[in-house]
């Protein structure tokens, strides 16, 4: 064996590692579905998948594939030239087989690269290698392995480029799913924040309302306290028959003011008075008429008497009244007006059978002076004034 033979022996078994490594490559059909190929019969696929594994036994199925050549595109008439140049391989038909695989290369000229390029397609160069390496032929031999190798590198650069592909789409694909994803996510996040906006201006209007409401109660119950409280004073200080002022205010008032005129030097008289005969007015026309007796007495009162004079029931139906800045002169001039006020003054009764009448009261006053140095003493003046004017036949006025 020349030198040349060995070098061309050397590379052939190179090949064949690497030829054994690329069998085992993905499946390509699938990635090049996408290309502009010719159509191929299933049933040939398989018996070149079956040639390329090197499995015997495909006669039958070919033979019967063989019948259909009329039907055939071009690129299926390549592949079973190669089936057939196999078969005949195997039967130890090389001659043929050369002659059947260099009519299927014939055709390649008008046929697509791509289609060429993949593995079911370039084992041509595989088969032929292996026919002249048997015949001894090692350059031609190597001359077709490399055809191969070369067939396949561009197939694989395709494939790289379909893949490549098709996981820059699934990539687009993703991002647009997490992008929408993404959106969605926004989406619910502003309604939330919306909800939340809406809830918390819905629990600030509530709470306003709720103070609002709070406020105005409180302030009720302000006014009604504040009312109850001038009620309670109003009566501390009021005889509730008449609404004239109590007992207590008529000596608290009139300690203040019989110190102050004692001290201004300023004349301050006092007024006892009584209604004549109440007890018999009780009995004759019953209790609730001397009530009303007691009140008009009150009323003429309130009319005869000045703003500044203390006008106070005391008792039954006996009042007192303290009269500032007043002389004793004029002090008998407001009683006498009062006295004969209240003659003057006709009950009239709602039973009309009865005759209406007439009372008459009894005044006794007495003024601020060396001998009367405190309301007790001055109240006490008045009140035997008053007594005075009892006794001398009632309905007048005494000092
Ligand atoms: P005098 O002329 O001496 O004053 O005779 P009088 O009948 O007025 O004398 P007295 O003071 O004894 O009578 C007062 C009566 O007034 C006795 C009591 O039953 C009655 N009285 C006391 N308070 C009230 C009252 O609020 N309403 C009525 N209707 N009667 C009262
Ligand atoms: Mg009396
Ligand atoms: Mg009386």
């Amino acid at each position: 064996m020349s030198n040349l033979h060995s070098y061309y022996l050397l590379l052939l078994f190179f090949f064949s590692t690497n030829i054994e490594a690329s069998q085992q490559e993905p499946s390509e059909s699938k990635l090049l579905t996408q290309q502009q190929t010719l159509p191929v019969d299933d049933r040939i696929i398989d018996l070149v998948e079956k040639v390329r594994k090197k499995e015997g036994d495909i006669t039958t199925i070919f033979q019967r594939l063989q019948s259909q050549e009329s039907t055939f595109n071009i690129a299926e008439k390549y592949l079973m030239l190669m089936i057939s140049a196999y078969i005949h391989k195997q039967e130890g038909a090389l001659a043929l087989s050369v002659t059947e695989l260099t009519q299927a290369l014939s055709f390649e000229e008008r046929m697509d690269t791509a289609q060429l390029n993949t593995e079911n397609f370039s084992h041509i160069h595989l088969l032929l290698a292996e026919i002249y390496q048997i015949q001894g032929q090692y350059k031609l031999a190597y001359d077709e392995k490399k055809h191969y190798l070369e067939k396949r590198k561009k197939n694989r650069s395709v494939l790289q480029k379909i893949r490549l592909a098709s996981l820059n789409e699934k990539y687009a694909t993703d991002l647009k799913i997490k992008e929408n994803e993404l959106l969605e996510n926004e989406q619910k996040l502003k309604s939330l924040q919306l909800a939340e906006a809406t809830k918390r201006r819905e629990s600030q209007q509530r709470n306003l309302a709720i103070l609002m409401v709070t406020a105005l109660i409180i302030l009720v119950l302000l006014i009604r306290q504040l009312k109850i409280r001038a009620t309670l004073k109003y009566l501390a200080k009021t005889d509730s028959l008449t609404g004239l002022y109590n007992r207590r205010v008529l000596f608290t008032q009139g300690v203040l003011l019989l110190q102050e005129h004692q001290q201004r030097q300023i004349p301050l008289s006092v007024m006892m008075l009584d209604i004549d005969h109440f007890k018999y007015i009780n009995d004759t026309y019953g209790h609730d008429v001397g009530d009303k007796v007691i009140i008009a007495v009150a009323n003429l009162g309130k009319e005869t008497l000045r703003a500044k004079d203390i006008f106070s029931r005391i008792g039954g139906e006996e009042y007192a009244i303290i009269l500032p800045h007043t002389e004793l002169k004029e002090a008998k001039a407001i009683a006498e007006r009062l006295r004969e006020k209240v003659q003057q003054h006709v009950f009239e009764l709602e039973d009309k059978t009865t005759e209406n009448f007439n009372v008459t009261i009894s005044i006794g006053v007495a003024t601020l002076s060396s001998e009367n140095t405190d309301f007790d003493q001055l109240l006490h003046a008045a009140d035997e004034a008053m007594y005075r004017a009892k006794t001398s036949g009632r309905n007048q006025v005494c000092q």
